[in-house]
């Protein structure tokens, strides 16, 4: 029988206890791994290391390259950053895969209906690059950032996952209605790429439609491919289709790594009592397994926490109700005793081998055959009237070659006038044209000097770009 490597990082709260019930019925199985502990979240905060990971843990975790993690809290007055999301930046966990399944024994307003989806959610980009800047001392801004790559990886490994799971019906929910650079960047490639899966069924779903859709009908989706902000609240949402955090389990998959842990925190008020439930942990520890290939072993696995919640015997203090609840540890018992069992309805998918995308050597460039820049859009702090402004950026643009198109106040075009009935705040969009020569870095030092001698502040400037005969930015509202 092989020996596995992976690291164990016990975590904070009610981490060490769930963690432990894991690993012991992960063991008990028989599979050989060789757990290496390391440390991460409060205690490494305490010791002074800002970003709540040490050097030995991410040493570890780049040897063994499979990890079985604790919640990680973080302390109030420590750390600025949390180390999960250190964690999954660091080792570029660009997907979180959460499967969501009825059980047996747990009841929920949707029980019976046989709820088995998976949420495959992008993991590093969108709005969680966390690149955030105040505009104005009253209006901020975060960067929305899709990439080309950065979808192909996440909707790659959607449709691998489908494959492996014997799944056959795929969704992308996004926004792509309204937000049609970002969005639309994932539905576009979902798209494309879904030729190469043609056994298997896929649509586009509107974000807001596949929430409602959820909570209407959740039996009917199989896999959710989605972005990262999408998907943290569609999969907190599908998980409480099923009984809540407790038996939420989640991967985060990178290049040839992968990061088991709960989708729940630390609940520190329930730390060392040994009440918590460790069903989302050792589900956790079933995708670990799957990871590793020991599927006979995952499916003994889930087979026995699936037995042993439809029997009703041992479940945990959160959905006892009148019953009498046992112990994390003796859950952990009765689950490694039912080994061998089969549940008598809902048991475990047939899985094969998920088949982790590589992506190495592809072009980090997309390259377009036409690409010309058009104009520009200057970012502008002034507390004056749309009139005021519009009327002053008309006179001055003509010196840098530029032409005044519009200005956009939180994306609605204010001047020229369309309504006049827009609530203006201080940061203003202006979009300048360019003639055939382009914008120049000569033209915008001189656009930028006016400007400041207009007595008003630029915050910054975005190109406008004409790609491969479209334009690569969208019009204000009202725009024409
Ligand atoms: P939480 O998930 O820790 O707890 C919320 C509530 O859910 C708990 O009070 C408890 O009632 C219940 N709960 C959660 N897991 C349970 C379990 N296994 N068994 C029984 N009941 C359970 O969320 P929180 O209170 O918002 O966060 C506490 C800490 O955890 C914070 O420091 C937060 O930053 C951290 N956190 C970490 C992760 C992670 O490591 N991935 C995720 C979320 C929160």
């Amino acid at each position: 029988m092989p020996t596995h490597i992976a690291t164990l990082i016990p975590g904070d709260g009610i981490g060490p206890e769930v963690v432990e019930a894991t690993r012991r019925i992960i063991d008990a199985t028989g599979v050989q791994i060789t757990w290496e502990e390391a440390s991460a979240g409060e205690s490494v905060f305490k010791r002074g290391i800002p970003s709540g990971v040490p050097e030995e843990t991410i040493a570890s975790i780049a040897k063994t390259r499979t990890v079985l993690k604790g919640p990680l809290g973080t302390p109030v007055g420590f750390g600025e950053k949390s180390a999960n999301v250190t964690l999954r930046k660091l080792f570029e966990t660009y997907g979180n895969i959460r499967p969501v399944r009825e059980f047996s024994g747990v009841p929920t307003p949707f029980s019976g209906r046989g709820v088995d989806l998976v949420v495959v959610r992008e993991n590093v980009e969108d709005l969680y690059a966390g690149i955030e800047h105040m505009q104005t001392p009253g209006v901020a801004q975060c960067l929305k950032l899709i990439s080309h790559k950065g979808c192909e990886k996440i909707v790659r490994l959607g449709f691998e996952v489908a494959r492996a799971e014997g799944r056959k019906l795929v969704h992308c929910a996004t926004k792509a209605n309204i937000m049609k650079m970002t969005e639309g960047l994932m539905k576009n490639v979902f798209e494309e790429m879904a030729k190469e899966y043609p056994e298997i069924e896929s649509h586009h779903i509107i974000i807001d439609n596949c929430a409602h859709q959820l909570v209407k009908k959740p039996e009917q989706f199989d896999v959710i491919i989605t972005t990262n902000m999408n998907g943290d609240i569609i999969s907190d949402l599908s998980s409480g289709l099923i009984g809540g955090l407790g038996f939420a389990p989640s991967a985060n998959i990178g290049q040839g790594i992968a990061i088991f842990e709960a989708v729940h925190g630390s609940a520190p008020k329930y730390a060392g009592m040994d009440v918590a439930n460790p069903t989302a942990m050792i589900l956790s520890g079933v995708l670990l397994l799957r990871h590793l290939g020991e599927l006979d072993a995952a499916r003994k696995v889930e087979n026995a926490v699936l037995a042993t919640l439809e029997d009703g015997k041992s479940v945990t203090k959160d959905v006892a109700g009148q019953n009498a609840p046992v112990g994390t540890q003796a859950y952990a018992d009765a689950v490694i005793a039912n080994f061998g069992r089969q549940p008598s309805k809902f048991g475990a998918r047939d899985y094969t081998a998920l088949k982790m995308p590589l992506f190495t050597g592809g072009p980090v460039s997309v390259v377009a055959k036409q690409r010309a820049t058009v104009g520009c859009d200057v970012f502008v702090e002034a507390d004056t009237t749309p009139v005021a402004l519009g009327d002053f950026l008309s006179t001055v643009a003509p010196k840098a070659g530029l032409k005044l198109k519009m200005i956009s106040n939180r994306g609605t075009q204010v001047y020229p006038s369309r309504s006049g009935e827009t609530d203006c705040v201080d940061q203003w969009r202006c979009r300048f044209m360019a003639g055939d020569a382009g914008v120049s870095v000569a033209a915008l030092q001189t656009l930028l000097a006016e400007i400041e001698q207009g007595g008003f502040r630029w915050m910054h400037i975005e190109k406008l770009e004409q790609i491969d005969g479209a334009p690569g930015y969208t019009k204000a509202q009202g725009e024409d």
